[in-house]
């Protein structure tokens, strides 16, 4: 078999880490299989590495942070090279430029355009155990982009798809995907098997365990993809097309805290001023996520949103920068804010869904800021400080209950 197997931050943190993933490697390598390994910087790494560069300038070009970020990934590969070939397997590491893993020119959000798997096929070929950095891409000047936070488990599937392994394993710090963040709700429970669709929603609204476009990848091309522990042998998630298991109205919380709220207030109340601000936002490539408009009155109206954190003080210079054009009274904001969503298929047509979320915060005694619902997800905007006991309180209603009624 051709087997991608993909280690992520904290399984490769320090020297023990290493060597014991360097053993789980040729393991596999042993029941003869051909086996590419793709890595994440060592532990905290990139984000020591955002910090030095924000100590000496914290406006830095996106092209020298991403010069800086993927030297994270390749320690780790050198690091995992020498330890295995300190138990007597041939091995090689390789960089994204080495391998030819072509991506746009979006330096710190690159998509990977184009891998050409030649060198990659050589060295397997040549027995080798193929060790390969991830997070990192080349765009066509040569020059090194990276893939967005959690973005090598985006290369791991596409080196996946490209290659056509059988396998691609996720190897990470919990044993699989679960129903809401382990470490945030106690009582989550582990699927043990999700489809593609669900898991991107998941991954989309938050739930790091897997970047959402490798989700997207695994699903364009079909990859055989497992989410698993690097530290224990129990059996992880199979993400998958379709799913054998009973199709429930619930399948995940999601917690996403990388979240700003900004509200434009006063705005005249006439057609044209949302567009004028969305428009302004997106020329900057500024997504927008949850939208609100209140009714207008006394011919003014306000807008809220949210966008990520790192672009909340970009949009709101922009805003203020076009503030004639747009016409409105202030711009307040606060990154001290948090999204909830819970994911399921069926939620736009069962309505009892909405009204037992907003029980489940009244009963915490969270309050909710912002709201939106779509055919599979209804999402909230909660304090930041709330966050974790609206996850849980959500979690219980919906899942841990629907749990119950199964068993
Ligand atoms: P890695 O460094 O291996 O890529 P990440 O930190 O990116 O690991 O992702 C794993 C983390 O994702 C877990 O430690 C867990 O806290 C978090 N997580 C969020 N949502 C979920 C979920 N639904 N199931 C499992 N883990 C989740
Ligand atoms: N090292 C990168 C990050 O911390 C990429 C990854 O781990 O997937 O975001
Ligand atoms: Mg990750």
């Amino acid at each position: 078999m051709l087997i991608v197997k993909k280690f992520g931050g904290s399984s490769v943190a320090n020297a023990e880490r290493i060597n014991h993933v360097a053993r789980t490697i040729t393991d596999s390598y042993k029941e003869g299989n051909q086996v590419v390994v793709v890595l994440s910087a060592q532990g905290d790494t990139t984000d020591e590495l955002i910090e030095k560069a924000m100590e000496i300038n914290p406006d830095a070009s996106k092209r020298e942070m991403d010069m800086l970020l993927a030297t994270g990934e390749q320690q780790s590969v050198a690091l995992m090279a020498m330890a295995i070939e300190k138990l007597g397997y041939p091995v090689i590491s390789l960089n994204a430029f080495q391998c030819h893993i072509y991506s746009t020119s979006n330096y710190s959000n690159a998509r990977i355009k184009e891998i050409s798997t030649e060198r990659i096929n050589n060295e397997l070929a040549k027995k080798n155990i193929v060790i390969i950095t991830g997070f990192q891409g080349v765009n066509r000047h040569l020059d090194i982009t990276t893939l967005g936070r959690g973005g090598s488990d985006t290369s791991a599937v596409a080196l996946a798809a490209k290659l056509g392994a059988d396998l691609c394993e996720i190897y990470t710090d919990v044993d699989g995907v679960y129903t809401c963040d382990p470490r945030l709700v106690k009582n989550a429970v582990k699927l043990e098997e999700i489809t593609y669709d669900e898991m991107l929603e998941l991954a989309s609204l938050g739930a790091k365990v897997l970047h959402n476009r490798s989700v997207e990848l695994a699903k364009k091309y079909n990859v055989n993809l497992v989410v698993r522990s690097s530290m224990t042998d129990a059996e992880g998630t199979v993400v998958k097309e379709e799913s054998k298991l009973e199709k429930m109205l619930v399948n995940g919380v999601a917690v996403d805290k990388d979240v700003a709220r900004i509200a434009v207030v006063g705005i005249k109340d006439e057609p044209g001023s949302a567009f004028k601000i969305f428009s302004l936002l997106g020329k900057e490539k500024i997504s927008v996520d949850l939208i609100i408009q209140s009714i207008g009155r006394e011919l003014s109206k306000d807008i809220s949103f949210t966008v990520s954190k790192g672009d909340m003080e970009k949009a709101v210079e922009i805003l203020n920068k076009n503030a004639d054009r747009i016409g409105f009274k202030e711009i307040s904001y606060n990154d001290d804010v948090a999204k909830v969503s819970v994911v399921g298929a069926g939620m736009a047509t069962n309505p009892g869904v909405a009204a037992a979320m907003f029980e489940a915060t009244f009963d915490a005694g969270i309050n909710v800021k912002m709201i939106s619902t779509s055919e599979i997800k209804i999402s909230i905007l909660v304090s930041a400080k709330d966050a974790d006991a609206a996850a849980a309180a959500i979690h219980d209603k919906f899942i841990t209950r629907a749990m119950q009624h199964r068993n």
